[in-house]
This record gives C-alpha cells, structure tokens and sequence, in this order.
C-alpha cells in the first residue's frame, strides 16, 4: 500500500484515505467504545458513516458536529426493534440513497452464573446480541444486493471460541453470531456480499471497565502481548474487511486478541 494514501488516526494506525471512498456504512452502537472508533476511521477512510445509539444520544450528537453533516448520521435505533431496523435503513437510503456495509457492533453483558441467571437477563443480551444483529442483516440485504456489492461485519468475542464462566447468555449470543455469519456467509456469496466475524479480546471500553481489578489481571495474565487492546485495533481490521482489499475473505472469524486464543 502506498505511503502516499496513508494517513495517521488518533491511534497511531495508518489509516488508508480514499479505500473507502464512495461508501456508505452503518454502524450498530457507533456512539462510544468499539463502535466509535470504528466510526471514526471508516469516516478517515472516506466512507460515509451512519451510527446508532441507544442511550448515548449527546455523544451521539457531538461526534456527528466533529465528523460534518455530509460524513456522519447519527440515528436513535434499538437494534432489537425491527421497526427501528426498518426505519433506520430508510434513513439513510432516503439521505445517501445505498448501503454498502453494515458492522453489527452493538452488544451488552448481563452477567452471573447461570444458577444465578433469569430467564429475563439470558432473553435480554441474546436478543440486542444475536437478533439484533439478525435484524440489521435482513434490512440491508436488498439493498447490498442492489450494489452487487456488500460487507457485513459482525463483532463477537473470543468467548464465544472458548467460553468463560459467569456469561453464558453472553457467550451464547457470540457463538451464535459466529455460526450466524457462517451461515449468511454461504447465502449470499453469489452476490458479492461478505461477510465475516471480529472476535476482540479484551479491549479497553465502558464494557471492560465494569470488570473487577482481579478479573482484569486475570485476563491481563492471559494475553501474550500483556496489554489490553484499543477501539481502533479492531477498527483497523473492521476498516480492512469493508475495503476492495478484503474481496477474498468471507465467512471468517478473526481475533484481535494480543494473541490470547492463539492455538
Ligand atoms: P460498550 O459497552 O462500550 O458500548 C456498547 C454499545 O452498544 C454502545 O454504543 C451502546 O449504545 C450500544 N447498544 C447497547 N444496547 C443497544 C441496543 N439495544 N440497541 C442499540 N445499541 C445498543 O461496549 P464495547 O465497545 O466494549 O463493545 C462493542 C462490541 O464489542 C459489543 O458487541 C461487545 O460485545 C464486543 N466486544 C467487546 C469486547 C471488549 O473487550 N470491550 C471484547 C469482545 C467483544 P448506547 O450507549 O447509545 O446505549
């Protein structure tokens, strides 16, 4: 890649200006951690970027102010809400008037041991984890296929590779998107629609934060490169797979994990 399209974002990573030109994107839960950073270097890399938030509407609100008007969109959608879905796609069909690529980023934890768990808290995290990001793929489907072009980029986990105990709703909801992207993977390869998993490790963000010290330092122990990953290591990879340079790869599930599932 030429040094001359390479640009530097906040995190230090090359970003490539222009691989994304001409695109236009939505991101699930785009307002904070993971989501954001994704937002913001797809939007580095030229793409047109519409975000969802669910609660954090001023953050929502200030991004949309930092990236312009003509680059980012922010919508209040519940990605377990198929209204919502619907009424997000049209959104921005109606302002951009396509939809090339879709990342299912948005997720929550609910988690204790499951003869802890309710019903209630295992429905809630596979229903924003794993239909959510069912919902968003059907609502975009006819429109990628109408670009005979598409990218559809799920965030699981490495737990849901390995498991861990105390998430099982959690875990559940990761391997299930896995098997999930498999699946679509398959369904709509012959039009040029791919679509593949990021399983992140442990990576700094609200979600993380909620862990205790000893949590922390246990899954510090477990990771080869001895730190906790950044929002923009897996922007770099999510940035990669949306982009031309990825047109060979679909139904793939990658790590970026500093090395903690290696086998
Ligand atoms: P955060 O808790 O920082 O952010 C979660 C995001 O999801 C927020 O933008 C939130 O929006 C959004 N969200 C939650 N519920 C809904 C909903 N019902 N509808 C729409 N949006 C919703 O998490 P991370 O950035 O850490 O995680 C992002 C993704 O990465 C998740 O899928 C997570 O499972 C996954 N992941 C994270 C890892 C980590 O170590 N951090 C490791 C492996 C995977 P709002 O604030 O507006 O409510």
């Amino acid at each position: 890649m030429s040094t001359e399209t390479a640009e530097t974002v906040e995190s230090g990573a090359p970003a490539h200006r222009g691989r994304l030109a001409g695109r236009v994107a939505i991101v699930t839960g785009g307002s904070r951690g993971i989501g954001r950073a994704i937002v913001e270097r797809f939007a580095a890399e030229g793409a047109r970027v519409a975000f969802t938030y669910n609660s954090s509407a001023d953050a929502a609100t200030a991004m949309v102010r930092e990236l312009g008007e003509e680059n980012a969109m922010a919508v209040k959608c519940d990605v377990s809400s198929a209204e919502e879905i619907a009424s997000l796609v049209e959104k921005v069909l109606t302002a951009w008037g396509k939809i090339h690529i879709l990342v299912n980023n948005a997720g929550i934890t609910k988690d204790t041991l499951v003869m802890r768990m309710s019903q209630q808290d295992f429905e809630d995290v596979l229903r924003t984890n794993l239909t959510g990001a069912f919902l968003a793929t059907k609502a975009v489907m006819r429109p990628m296929m109408g670009e005979r072009w598409g990218r559809i980029i799920n965030i699981a986990s490495v737990v849901g590779l390995i498991g861990n105990p105390g998430q099982a709703n959690y875990v559940a909801s990761k391997a299930g998107l896995i098997g999930m992207t498999k699946s679509i993977a398959h369904e709509v390869a012959s039009r040029n629609i791919l679509v593949n998993c990021i399983a992140p490790g442990f990576i700094q963000s609200d979600m993380t934060a909620k862990l205790n010290e000893a949590q922390q330092t246990g899954l510090l122990g477990m990771i080869p490169l001895k730190r906790q990953g950044q929002g923009a290591d897996v922007a770099a990879l999510a940035a990669f797979l949306a982009s031309d340079d990825a047109s060979y790869i679909t139904g793939q599930v990658i790590a970026v994990d500093g090395g903690m599932t290696m086998v």
